[in-house]
């Protein structure tokens, strides 16, 4: 399966690299905005291609052709304000599912936020543009002909991880490492238990692969 990332220079995506690149299932392409980006990875034998969530979708299509899946991890971050929020975060997410679909790649996996998909759980939020970018992009994802599945991980962390996860509604935990978010977004590619599901995700107890085994 050929596997396109997109924020793959990122702190959950270079975790996703990691985990791609050890697996023997799967071919990447890693989408970065950079040329320096770009080298850097093909210096670790990745593959990848410049192109910009800004840009068109013809752009980004071309950057695709091949693939049969995506992942999405990319994010304007907190630094950056709220236009950048709806470039990258709902519009790019969008141009991205497009770009999907475009190429036939059907396989789309994106790397949410907690709850995004409930106004309520947000509606008091200090970051509550990106929860409405992060809300209408999934929606747009949930209503597209792709195979989807949404990953909303509580806050994210640098620290080790610990390769188990809780999946659900209701949880212990508020935050997950990031290395776990990237473990379980790249067990899900084949999972057929995740297809068409939005997942909540957390630190937990249980091994990724068992956890996203048990999903109904
Ligand atoms: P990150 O380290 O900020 O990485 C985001 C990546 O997106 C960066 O590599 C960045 O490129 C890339 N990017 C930004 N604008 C772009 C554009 N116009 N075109 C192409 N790529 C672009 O984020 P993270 O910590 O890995 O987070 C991954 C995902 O989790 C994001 O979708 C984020 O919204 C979501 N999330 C975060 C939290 C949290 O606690 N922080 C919680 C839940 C979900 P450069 O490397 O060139 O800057």
């Amino acid at each position: 399966m050929n596997v396109f990332l997109i924020g793959a220079n990122g702190q959950v995506g270079k975790h996703i690299v990691k985990f791609l690149q050890e697996s023997e299932q799967y071919e990447l392409t890693a989408m970065v905005r950079s040329k320096e980006q770009a080298e850097s990875l093909n210096q670790i034998g990745v593959n990848a291609v410049v192109a910009n969530l800004e840009g068109s979708v013809d752009k980004i299509s071309e950057a695709m052709k091949g693939s049969d899946a995506v992942i999405f991890s990319a994010g304007s971050g907190g630094k950056t304000g709220p236009d950048k929020t709806l470039l990258v975060d709902l519009d790019g997410a969008v141009k991205s599912m497009e770009a999907a679909e475009k190429v036939g790649a059907n396989r789309f996996v994106m790397v949410s936020a907690f709850k995004a998909y409930d106004r309520e759980s947000w509606k008091e939020s200090p970051i509550k543009p990106y929860m409405i970018a992060k809300h209408y992009a999934d929606r747009m994802l949930v209503e597209s002909n792709l195979n989807y599945t949404i990953f909303g991980p509580g806050l994210l962390l640098n620290e080790p991880g610990t390769g188990k996860i809780a999946v659900g509604e209701t949880f212990e935990k508020t935050s997950i490492p990031r290395e776990d978010v990237a473990r379980t977004v790249v067990a899900s590619l084949d999972e057929e238990k995740t297809y068409k599901k939005t997942i909540g995700l957390m630190s937990g107890e249980t091994p990724v692969e068992d956890a996203l085994k048990k999903i109904q």
